[in-house]
């Protein structure tokens, strides 16, 4: 039996060609999904509405049968057991807490239903609201806390069964933007301390690159991109995944022998693009004033101050950029200006 006392074991997950059809249609609200998890990552499956984020998460817990495919804990199948044998907790965007029950017997719950005795009981649930930083909460009633302080029970809650693996739909959407970061940190440091092997859904890019080791990004149940939030920035598998990451710069061209001509002038990227039409993209924050390699001339056509940065529209030829300088950068409309694109940010796209 994993209870909190004996520290979990974190397991691997591996989705194989993972399908699911709600119904007859010809719909699929995920396909072919393959994706894994090592031991102890945290991992984010991130993607607009209606992607199929909620369907993979009730999959693996086991809510739901897929269509096709695998879903593998530690090398096992577990596509035929049921919910409550897989040692695997779910955490959902609403804290699923007992009203009329305390804080303690709520995160109890659970081990007391498997007969555990209560004096261990009650040193699981003491160690796992310490854990959540809620030790000084278990008389109160869930209507007598904030809606952190809820989820922060729920996520006792289930880390008291000693999960083998952790599952967060959306868990903090419902809460404001201070104590969002606060449950983000919480769940790093628990994942750090303890080794929960942990996939969160969420919808918030910014949430999967604070948060996650690696992200997977689907669009229309597909996988689109699976690497770390690095490589989403610096190297993204398409268009529409780099404009999901925020503003980008796309400059078009045609590549022959390694360069890429551009309205820019001839310019080198981080890789050689094949021969043909290419697409470049680079970070607002990636290009760099002066001269240097891939130079160009440009003209400003709006300076933004904000606060941390000052974005800046350029027209080059028949390009438009924007880039990003730090606050203290003395720019003006209409002034020309030379810059240049550092070859280690700059990307050739495959799409
Ligand atoms: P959100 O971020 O809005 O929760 P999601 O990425 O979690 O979205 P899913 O809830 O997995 O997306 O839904 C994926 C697709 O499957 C959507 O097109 C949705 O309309 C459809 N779908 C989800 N649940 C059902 C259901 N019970 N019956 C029929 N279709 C469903």
């Amino acid at each position: 039996e994993h209870t909190i006392g004996n520290v979990p074991a974190s397991s691997s997950l591996e989705l194989l060609d993972l399908s699911h059809r709600y119904g007859r249609g010809d719909e699929w609200a995920i396909r072919g999904l393959t994706l894994g998890l090592r031991p102890g990552e945290l991992a984010a499956l991130l993607g607009p509405s209606g992607c199929g984020k909620t369907t993979v998460l009730k999959i693996v817990a086991g809510l739901l049968r897929p269509t096709g495919g695998d879903v593998l804990l530690d090398g096992v199948s577990i596509v035929g057991m049921p919910p409550e044998r897989r040692g695997i907790a779910m955490v959902f965007q609403k804290p699923l807490l007992f009203p009329h029950m305390t804080v303690d017997a709520n995160v109890g719950f659970g081990l007391r239903m498997r007969g555990i005795s209560r004096r261990e009981v009650s040193e699981n649930v003491r160690t796992a609201l310490a854990r959540v930083q809620m030790a000084g909460f278990a008389d109160r009633k869930p209507d007598e806390l904030s809606g952190g302080q809820q989820q922060r029970v729920a996520l006792a809650r289930v880390l008291v069964t000693g999960p083998r693996l952790l599952l967060l739909d959306e868990p903090f959407s419902n809460l404001d933007a201070g104590l969002r970061e606060e449950m983000r940190d919480l769940v790093k440091d628990l994942q750090g301390r303890y080794g929960y092997t942990t996939l969160f859904v969420t919808h918030d890019q910014t949430e999967a690159v604070v948060m996650a080791d690696r992200i997977a990004l689907l669009f229309d149940g597909r996988l689109q991109m699976h690497d770390s939030p690095k490589a989403f920035y610096e190297r993204p598998a398409s268009r529409r995944v780099a404009r999901f990451f925020g503003a980008t710069n796309f400059i078009p061209g045609r590549a022959k022998n390694g360069t890429v001509a551009t309205s820019l002038g001839r310019l080198r990227p981080v890789r050689p693009a094949p021969p043909g039409d290419v697409t470049l993209t680079i970070r607002p924050e990636a290009v760099r004033l002066g001269p240097g390699e891939n130079q160009f001339s440009a003209r400003i056509t709006r300076v933004t101050y904000l606060g941390t940065r000052v974005v800046c529209d350029l027209r080059a030829g028949d390009v438009r950029l924007r880039i990003e300088l730090p606050p203290q950068t003395k720019l003006r409309e209409g002034e020309s200006i030379v810059a240049h694109l550092p070859a280690e940010a700059l990307w050739s796209l495959e799409d």
